[in-house]
Protein backbone atom coordinates (compact mmCIF):
# COMPACT_ATOMS: atom_id res chain seq x y z
CA UNK A 1 0.00 0.00 0.00
CA UNK A 2 1.17 3.92 0.03
CA UNK A 3 2.73 3.60 -3.50
CA UNK A 4 1.88 5.15 -7.05
CA UNK A 5 3.51 3.90 -10.04
CA UNK A 6 4.20 6.08 -12.87
CA UNK A 7 1.12 5.34 -15.12
CA UNK A 8 -1.20 5.76 -11.98
CA UNK A 9 0.26 9.38 -11.13
CA UNK A 10 0.43 10.53 -14.42
CA UNK A 11 -3.59 9.53 -13.99
CA UNK A 12 -4.12 11.36 -11.03
CA UNK A 13 -2.11 14.69 -12.33
CA UNK A 14 -3.96 14.40 -16.04
CA UNK A 15 -0.72 13.58 -18.13
CA UNK A 16 1.11 11.43 -19.87
CA UNK A 17 2.71 8.42 -18.56
CA UNK A 18 5.64 9.58 -21.37
CA UNK A 19 6.09 12.98 -20.18
CA UNK A 20 6.72 11.99 -16.24
CA UNK A 21 8.81 9.14 -17.63
CA UNK A 22 11.11 12.51 -19.25
CA UNK A 23 10.58 14.84 -16.68
CA UNK A 24 12.02 11.61 -14.08
CA UNK A 25 14.29 11.23 -16.46
CA UNK A 26 15.67 14.72 -16.29
CA UNK A 27 15.48 14.77 -12.50
CA UNK A 28 17.98 11.81 -12.53
CA UNK A 29 15.56 8.68 -12.07
CA UNK A 30 15.27 6.13 -14.86
CA UNK A 31 11.36 4.89 -14.87
CA UNK A 32 9.14 2.52 -16.44
CA UNK A 33 5.01 3.20 -16.74
CA UNK A 34 4.49 0.59 -14.42
CA UNK A 35 7.48 1.15 -12.31
CA UNK A 36 6.02 2.10 -8.15
CA UNK A 37 7.22 5.37 -7.29
CA UNK A 38 8.18 6.10 -3.89
CA UNK A 39 6.95 8.71 -1.84
CA UNK A 40 9.88 11.30 -2.43
CA UNK A 41 9.49 10.78 -5.90
CA UNK A 42 6.12 11.39 -6.41
CA UNK A 43 6.64 14.29 -4.04
CA UNK A 44 9.39 15.58 -6.21
CA UNK A 45 7.15 15.35 -9.84
CA UNK A 46 4.16 17.04 -7.79
CA UNK A 47 6.67 20.27 -6.85
CA UNK A 48 7.72 19.84 -10.71
CA UNK A 49 3.74 20.34 -11.65
CA UNK A 50 2.87 22.84 -8.64
CA UNK A 51 0.60 20.76 -7.09
CA UNK A 52 0.90 19.86 -3.52
CA UNK A 53 1.19 16.48 -1.99
CA UNK A 54 -0.31 15.62 1.52
CA UNK A 55 1.76 13.17 2.66
CA UNK A 56 -0.89 10.35 4.71
CA UNK A 57 -0.09 8.13 7.93
CA UNK A 58 -2.91 5.49 7.18
CA UNK A 59 -4.69 5.06 10.89
CA UNK A 60 -3.04 1.70 10.91
CA UNK A 61 0.56 3.12 10.97
CA UNK A 62 -0.38 5.17 14.01
CA UNK A 63 0.22 2.40 16.54
CA UNK A 64 3.27 3.72 18.57
CA UNK A 65 4.68 -0.20 18.31
CA UNK A 66 5.71 0.63 14.86
CA UNK A 67 7.66 3.58 16.16
CA UNK A 68 9.50 2.14 19.65
CA UNK A 69 13.07 1.44 18.82
CA UNK A 70 14.69 -1.85 20.18
CA UNK A 71 16.18 -1.68 23.56
CA UNK A 72 19.81 -2.84 23.13
CA UNK A 73 21.16 -5.07 25.86
CA UNK A 74 24.12 -3.01 26.56
CA UNK A 75 22.26 0.09 26.95
CA UNK A 76 19.74 -1.15 29.65
CA UNK A 77 20.19 -0.05 33.23
CA UNK A 78 18.47 -0.20 36.94
CA UNK A 79 15.65 1.34 36.82
CA UNK A 80 13.33 2.58 40.00
CA UNK A 81 10.16 0.27 40.49
CA UNK A 82 7.12 1.90 39.83
CA UNK A 83 4.57 0.77 43.01
CA UNK A 84 0.48 1.50 43.48
CA UNK A 85 -0.90 1.20 46.46
CA UNK A 86 -4.15 -0.65 47.22
CA UNK A 87 -6.69 -2.01 49.16
CA UNK A 88 -10.23 -1.61 50.65
CA UNK A 89 -11.57 1.95 51.55
CA UNK A 90 -10.26 3.60 55.00
CA UNK A 91 -7.77 0.68 55.61
CA UNK A 92 -4.78 3.72 55.09
CA UNK A 93 -3.74 3.83 51.43
CA UNK A 94 -3.83 7.59 51.50
CA UNK A 95 -2.38 7.61 55.00
CA UNK A 96 0.34 5.36 54.02
CA UNK A 97 1.40 7.24 50.78
CA UNK A 98 1.23 10.44 52.99
CA UNK A 99 3.90 8.48 55.50
CA UNK A 100 6.24 7.28 52.89
CA UNK A 101 6.52 10.64 51.51
CA UNK A 102 7.10 11.98 54.91
CA UNK A 103 9.35 9.66 56.32
CA UNK A 104 11.74 10.08 52.96
CA UNK A 105 11.08 13.58 51.70
CA UNK A 106 13.80 15.77 53.20
CA UNK A 107 13.09 19.19 55.34
CA UNK A 108 15.01 21.23 52.15
CA UNK A 109 12.63 19.95 49.24
CA UNK A 110 9.48 20.01 51.97
CA UNK A 111 8.38 23.23 49.94
CA UNK A 112 7.49 21.21 47.55
CA UNK A 113 5.61 18.91 48.88
CA UNK A 114 2.36 20.43 48.57
CA UNK A 115 3.07 20.23 44.57
CA UNK A 116 0.69 16.95 43.40
CA UNK A 117 1.81 15.58 40.26
CA UNK A 118 0.29 12.00 40.76
CA UNK A 119 3.05 10.46 41.26
CA UNK A 120 5.75 10.97 43.67
CA UNK A 121 9.46 9.80 44.03
CA UNK A 122 11.89 8.60 47.51
CA UNK A 123 15.13 7.26 47.62
CA UNK A 124 15.92 4.96 50.09
CA UNK A 125 19.55 3.67 50.84
CA UNK A 126 20.51 5.42 47.64
CA UNK A 127 18.28 3.60 45.53
CA UNK A 128 14.34 5.72 44.23
CA UNK A 129 11.44 3.66 44.08
CA UNK A 130 7.95 5.50 42.21
CA UNK A 131 4.65 5.84 43.79
CA UNK A 132 1.68 6.17 41.70
CA UNK A 133 -0.42 8.49 44.13
CA UNK A 134 -3.10 7.70 42.45
CA UNK A 135 -6.89 7.93 44.49
CA UNK A 136 -7.63 3.98 44.97
CA UNK A 137 -7.39 1.33 42.37
CA UNK A 138 -9.76 2.94 39.81
CA UNK A 139 -7.08 4.45 37.73
CA UNK A 140 -5.05 1.10 38.03
CA UNK A 141 -7.49 -0.23 36.53
CA UNK A 142 -8.51 2.22 33.58
CA UNK A 143 -5.12 2.07 32.59
CA UNK A 144 -4.80 -1.28 32.59
CA UNK A 145 -7.87 -1.58 30.14
CA UNK A 146 -6.10 0.72 27.93
CA UNK A 147 -3.25 -1.65 27.77
CA UNK A 148 -0.77 0.86 29.73
CA UNK A 149 1.21 -1.34 32.36
CA UNK A 150 3.22 1.00 34.42
CA UNK A 151 2.74 -1.11 37.90
CA UNK A 152 5.89 -2.79 39.01
CA UNK A 153 4.92 -3.89 42.39
CA UNK A 154 1.33 -3.78 44.25
CA UNK A 155 1.63 -2.77 47.91
CA UNK A 156 -1.53 -4.76 49.13
CA UNK A 157 -2.80 -2.58 52.64
CA UNK A 158 -5.04 -4.99 55.00
CA UNK A 159 -5.98 -3.09 57.99
CA UNK A 160 -4.99 -5.19 61.23
CA UNK A 161 -8.01 -4.81 62.43
CA UNK A 162 -10.56 -5.79 60.18
CA UNK A 163 -8.76 -7.88 57.84
CA UNK A 164 -9.67 -8.71 53.98
CA UNK A 165 -12.86 -7.34 53.06
CA UNK A 166 -14.50 -7.01 49.47
CA UNK A 167 -12.13 -4.47 47.73
CA UNK A 168 -9.51 -6.17 49.09
CA UNK A 169 -10.38 -9.04 47.04
CA UNK A 170 -11.19 -6.76 44.34
CA UNK A 171 -7.48 -5.34 44.58
CA UNK A 172 -6.03 -8.92 45.37
CA UNK A 173 -7.41 -9.87 41.38
CA UNK A 174 -6.06 -6.71 39.51
CA UNK A 175 -2.52 -7.04 40.86
CA UNK A 176 -3.00 -11.02 39.56
CA UNK A 177 -4.34 -10.15 36.34
CA UNK A 178 -1.39 -7.82 35.54
CA UNK A 179 0.73 -10.65 37.13
CA UNK A 180 2.62 -7.72 39.57
CA UNK A 181 4.12 -8.99 42.84
CA UNK A 182 2.39 -8.28 45.45
CA UNK A 183 3.37 -7.07 49.27
CA UNK A 184 1.13 -6.92 51.79
CA UNK A 185 1.36 -3.98 54.09
CA UNK A 186 -0.23 -5.19 56.79
CA UNK A 187 -1.79 -1.51 58.41
CA UNK A 188 -3.02 0.02 62.22
CA UNK A 189 -0.66 -2.13 63.80
CA UNK A 190 -1.13 0.30 66.63
CA UNK A 191 -4.86 -0.35 67.41
CA UNK A 192 -6.26 -2.39 70.39
CA UNK A 193 -7.82 -4.86 68.06
CA UNK A 194 -5.05 -5.37 65.57
CA UNK A 195 -4.62 -9.25 64.86
CA UNK A 196 -1.77 -9.59 61.91
CA UNK A 197 -2.30 -13.49 62.09
CA UNK A 198 -5.76 -13.44 61.22
CA UNK A 199 -4.79 -11.00 57.97
CA UNK A 200 -2.00 -13.36 56.91
CA UNK A 201 -5.10 -16.73 57.71
CA UNK A 202 -7.40 -14.65 55.60
CA UNK A 203 -4.77 -14.18 52.52
CA UNK A 204 -3.70 -17.86 52.41
CA UNK A 205 -6.92 -18.56 50.89
CA UNK A 206 -5.90 -16.01 48.08
CA UNK A 207 -2.42 -17.61 47.56
CA UNK A 208 -0.86 -14.94 49.37
CA UNK A 209 1.23 -17.09 52.10
CA UNK A 210 3.58 -15.51 54.17
CA UNK A 211 7.36 -17.02 54.07
CA UNK A 212 7.10 -18.07 57.94
CA UNK A 213 4.63 -20.57 56.52
CA UNK A 214 6.09 -21.81 53.58
CA UNK A 215 4.88 -19.67 51.12
CA UNK A 216 6.85 -16.66 49.31
CA UNK A 217 4.62 -13.45 49.44
CA UNK A 218 6.18 -10.72 51.87
CA UNK A 219 4.03 -9.35 54.81
CA UNK A 220 5.23 -5.83 56.48
CA UNK A 221 3.30 -4.84 59.71
CA UNK A 222 3.13 -0.72 59.60
CA UNK A 223 1.44 1.60 61.49
CA UNK A 224 0.89 4.54 58.52
CA UNK A 225 -0.32 6.85 61.05
CA UNK A 226 2.75 6.47 63.76
CA UNK A 227 5.18 6.25 61.28
CA UNK A 228 5.95 3.04 62.47
CA UNK A 229 7.35 0.14 59.51
CA UNK A 230 7.89 2.60 56.47
CA UNK A 231 11.78 1.83 56.17
CA UNK A 232 10.45 -1.92 56.34
CA UNK A 233 8.39 -1.90 53.97
CA UNK A 234 10.64 0.35 51.45
CA UNK A 235 13.83 -2.36 51.98
CA UNK A 236 11.21 -4.84 50.96
CA UNK A 237 10.26 -2.96 47.83
CA UNK A 238 13.69 -2.86 46.64
CA UNK A 239 14.22 -6.16 47.61
CA UNK A 240 11.34 -7.27 44.93
CA UNK A 241 12.91 -4.33 42.91
CA UNK A 242 16.08 -6.44 42.45
CA UNK A 243 14.13 -9.73 41.99
CA UNK A 244 12.22 -8.05 39.32
CA UNK A 245 15.85 -6.42 37.14
CA UNK A 246 13.55 -3.76 36.27
CA UNK A 247 15.78 -2.49 33.87
CA UNK A 248 15.32 0.42 30.76
CA UNK A 249 17.64 2.22 28.31
CA UNK A 250 18.07 6.32 28.68
CA UNK A 251 19.38 6.31 25.45
CA UNK A 252 16.29 6.21 23.60
CA UNK A 253 13.21 8.68 22.83
CA UNK A 254 10.35 8.80 25.60
CA UNK A 255 7.80 6.49 25.94
CA UNK A 256 5.68 6.17 28.60
CA UNK A 257 2.15 6.66 30.13
CA UNK A 258 0.03 9.29 31.06
CA UNK A 259 -1.21 9.60 34.68
CA UNK A 260 -3.38 12.43 35.02
CA UNK A 261 -4.11 15.16 32.75
CA UNK A 262 -6.28 18.51 32.86
CA UNK A 263 -6.64 22.06 31.15
CA UNK A 264 -4.79 24.85 33.57
CA UNK A 265 -6.43 27.97 32.74
CA UNK A 266 -3.00 29.78 32.10
CA UNK A 267 -0.52 26.79 31.41
CA UNK A 268 -2.97 24.85 28.95
CA UNK A 269 -3.27 21.09 28.99
CA UNK A 270 -1.02 19.73 32.02
CA UNK A 271 -0.54 16.71 31.67
CA UNK A 272 1.59 14.37 34.28
CA UNK A 273 3.59 11.73 32.44
CA UNK A 274 5.56 8.75 33.66
CA UNK A 275 8.69 7.80 31.71
CA UNK A 276 8.99 4.35 31.35
CA UNK A 277 12.05 4.25 28.87
CA UNK A 278 14.07 6.70 27.41
CA UNK A 279 14.69 10.01 28.56
CA UNK A 280 12.27 12.73 27.76
CA UNK A 281 13.61 16.07 27.60
CA UNK A 282 12.00 19.93 27.03
CA UNK A 283 12.05 20.30 23.58
CA UNK A 284 10.91 17.21 22.31
CA UNK A 285 8.05 16.51 20.21
CA UNK A 286 5.80 14.11 21.71
CA UNK A 287 2.29 12.10 20.65
CA UNK A 288 0.12 11.57 23.27
CA UNK A 289 -3.11 9.94 23.07
CA UNK A 290 -4.44 11.31 20.20
CA UNK A 291 -2.79 14.83 20.68
CA UNK A 292 0.77 15.52 20.38
CA UNK A 293 3.01 19.10 20.72
CA UNK A 294 6.06 20.23 22.15
CA UNK A 295 7.10 19.62 25.42
CA UNK A 296 7.45 23.20 26.57
CA UNK A 297 8.20 23.26 30.27
CA UNK A 298 8.93 20.29 32.73
CA UNK A 299 7.83 19.96 36.36
CA UNK A 300 8.82 17.43 38.73
CA UNK A 301 7.02 15.90 41.70
CA UNK A 302 8.76 18.08 44.05
CA UNK A 303 7.97 21.42 41.64
CA UNK A 304 11.32 22.00 40.39
CA UNK A 305 11.36 22.78 36.76
CA UNK A 306 13.77 19.84 34.92
CA UNK A 307 15.05 19.73 31.33
CA UNK A 308 15.32 16.18 31.32
CA UNK A 309 13.54 12.99 32.72
CA UNK A 310 14.77 9.49 32.57
CA UNK A 311 13.06 5.74 33.20
CA UNK A 312 10.36 5.49 35.97
CA UNK A 313 10.41 9.28 36.70
CA UNK A 314 6.55 11.26 36.75
CA UNK A 315 6.76 14.65 35.21
CA UNK A 316 4.03 17.25 34.59
CA UNK A 317 4.30 18.57 31.52
CA UNK A 318 2.86 21.59 29.31
CA UNK A 319 2.60 22.15 25.71
CA UNK A 320 0.52 19.83 24.22
CA UNK A 321 -2.11 20.72 21.74
CA UNK A 322 -5.16 19.24 23.99
CA UNK A 323 -5.79 17.53 27.04
CA UNK A 324 -4.90 13.50 27.04
CA UNK A 325 -6.51 11.29 29.46
CA UNK A 326 -5.18 9.34 32.17
CA UNK A 327 -3.60 5.93 30.63
CA UNK A 328 -2.83 7.53 27.17
CA UNK A 329 0.29 6.51 26.16
CA UNK A 330 3.26 8.47 25.03
CA UNK A 331 6.24 8.56 22.80
CA UNK A 332 8.63 11.43 21.16
CA UNK A 333 9.87 11.47 17.88
CA UNK A 334 12.92 12.82 16.32
CA UNK A 335 11.45 14.32 13.34
CA UNK A 336 8.98 17.40 14.69
CA UNK A 337 7.01 16.47 11.39
CA UNK A 338 6.61 12.86 11.82
CA UNK A 339 5.38 13.62 15.50
CA UNK A 340 2.34 16.06 13.89
CA UNK A 341 1.91 13.65 10.77
CA UNK A 342 1.06 10.73 13.66
CA UNK A 343 -0.58 13.25 16.12
CA UNK A 344 -2.86 14.09 13.63
CA UNK A 345 -3.92 10.65 11.95
CA UNK A 346 -4.35 9.58 15.48
CA UNK A 347 -6.71 12.52 16.64
CA UNK A 348 -9.00 12.04 13.19
CA UNK A 349 -8.86 8.25 14.04
CA UNK A 350 -9.79 9.33 17.12
CA UNK A 351 -12.69 11.79 16.04
CA UNK A 352 -13.92 8.93 13.39
CA UNK A 353 -13.91 6.33 16.10
CA UNK A 354 -16.16 7.87 19.12
CA UNK A 355 -18.54 9.15 15.45
CA UNK A 356 -19.15 5.56 14.67
CA UNK A 357 -18.21 3.36 17.47
CA UNK A 358 -16.09 1.39 15.49
CA UNK A 359 -12.66 0.83 17.10
CA UNK A 360 -10.87 -0.38 14.00
CA UNK A 361 -10.69 0.79 10.14
CA UNK A 362 -10.08 -2.12 7.97
CA UNK A 363 -7.48 -1.45 5.09
CA UNK A 364 -10.57 -1.74 2.83
CA UNK A 365 -12.69 0.86 4.18
CA UNK A 366 -9.49 2.92 4.04
CA UNK A 367 -9.01 2.63 0.31
CA UNK A 368 -12.60 3.15 -0.24
CA UNK A 369 -12.42 6.56 1.01
CA UNK A 370 -9.08 7.88 -0.76
P1 LIG B 1 -7.86 5.00 52.44
O1 LIG B 1 -9.32 5.11 52.20
O2 LIG B 1 -7.38 3.60 52.25
O3 LIG B 1 -7.05 5.99 51.69
O4 LIG B 1 -7.65 5.27 54.01
P2 LIG B 1 -7.11 6.58 54.72
O5 LIG B 1 -5.65 6.72 54.58
O6 LIG B 1 -7.94 7.73 54.33
O7 LIG B 1 -7.38 6.19 56.25
C1 LIG B 1 -8.67 5.92 56.74
C2 LIG B 1 -8.71 6.22 58.21
O8 LIG B 1 -7.84 5.33 58.91
C3 LIG B 1 -8.24 7.63 58.55
O9 LIG B 1 -9.04 8.14 59.60
C4 LIG B 1 -6.82 7.42 59.03
O10 LIG B 1 -6.41 8.39 59.94
C5 LIG B 1 -6.91 6.06 59.68
N1 LIG B 1 -5.62 5.37 59.65
C6 LIG B 1 -4.82 5.18 58.59
N2 LIG B 1 -3.71 4.51 58.95
C7 LIG B 1 -3.82 4.27 60.28
C8 LIG B 1 -2.98 3.61 61.23
O11 LIG B 1 -1.89 3.12 60.95
N3 LIG B 1 -3.46 3.55 62.50
C9 LIG B 1 -4.65 4.08 62.88
N4 LIG B 1 -5.01 3.97 64.14
N5 LIG B 1 -5.45 4.72 61.99
C10 LIG B 1 -5.04 4.80 60.71
MG1 LIG C 1 -7.64 7.39 50.28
Amino acid sequence: SGTLTVDELAGKLNKDASELIKKLMFLGVMATKNQDLDDDAVELICSEYDVEVEKEIVFEDTDFDKYLEESKQENLVERPAVVTIMGHVDHGKTTLLDAIRHTKVTEGEAGGITQHIGAYQVENEGKKVTFLDTPGHAAFTSMRSRGAQVTDIAILVVAADDGVMPQTVEAINHAKAAEVPIIIAVNKMDKEGANPDRVMQELTEYELVPEDWGGDTIFVNLSAIKQEGINDLLEMILLVSEVEELKADQTQNAFGTVIEAQLDKGRGSVATLLVQNGTLRVGDSIVVGNTFGRVRAMVNDLGKRVQEAGPSTPVEITGLNDVPQAGDQFLVFSDEKKARQIGEARQQKHIQESRTGQSKVSLDDLFEQI
